[in-house]
């Protein structure tokens, strides 16, 4: 049994536990929880950051997906679920639409967040990857921590790295940053003392993270692309 008492990530309910070895984080295949109980006078007395963070990191779908798409097409990822994408990419259209709801705490929408962050499990269990939930968007966030010393949580730093990315397939970043600042999460790198040196660094590092395929490829990107993707993010 589950028994979230903050909503700083969609992983409180996912059949992959994630462990550290030698100063990196890998997921590993455990069982679905039985049960969630999720109470929201409790998730409400969390500080602000680790309430709003799950927001971010679900907002992840929108490079996370086309990421897993990529990579199964091309015979580099074999676990993919066609209904898992679909209704993934529905639940966070709903929760985008619905995210003025969270910094207000409408409990209506609270309970559609919990809920969509629980169901991420159900997601990846259909899916039997994290995949359908983190992609490059992530492979970014785990090599800004190695990097820099950033104070971000892991919710902050893939919402910054989804809109960061979402212009390497073709989608506007515009939206996103909206999205994130409706909710009150950071929408640019500055105001959270992340260097542009950083982020560079960080994104020409970010396909060694993980052994996934995605919009990164094989070798990752150059200075100079890394350099020009990341102007507006500052
Ligand atoms: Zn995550």
């Amino acid at each position: 049994m589950s028994v979230p008492t903050a909503t700083a990530t969609d992983a409180m309910a996912t059949p992959f536990a994630i462990l550290w070895e030698e100063g990196r984080s890998k997921a590993v295949k455990g069982a679905t929880p039985l049960a969630l109980v999720a109470d929201l006078d409790v998730i409400w007395k969390a500080p602000p950051k680790l309430q709003l963070s799950g927001f971010g990191d679900y907002i992840a779908k929108i490079t996370a997906i086309p990421d897993l798409e990529l990579a199964y097409m091309l015979g580099r990822e074999r676990n993919y679920n066609e209904l898992a994408v679909l209704m993934a990419q529905q639940f966070a259209e709903q929760l985008i639409f619905m995210a003025d709801g969270i910094p207000g705490k409408d409990p209506e929408t609270w309970e559609t967040y919990v809920l969509f962050l629980a169901l991420d499990g159900m997601l990846m269990s259909m899916c039997n990857t994290t995949r359908i939930a983190a992609g490059s968007e992530h492979l970014f966030a785990y090599a800004l921590d190695e990097v820099s010393n950033t104070k971000l949580s892991h919710g902050e730093s893939v919402g910054l790295g989804t809109a960061l990315l979402a212009p390497l397939h073709g989608i506007e970043r515009e939206w996103i940053l909206e999205a994130l600042s409706v909710v009150g999460l950071p929408t640019n790198f500055s105001e959270v003392g992340v260097s542009k040196e950083e982020v560079v660094k960080a994104l020409t590092i970010a396909h060694k993270m993980r052994d996934w395929y995605t919009i990164l490829g094989d070798k990752g990107l150059s200075e100079e692309a890394a350099g020009r993707l990341a102007r507006g993010m500052f």
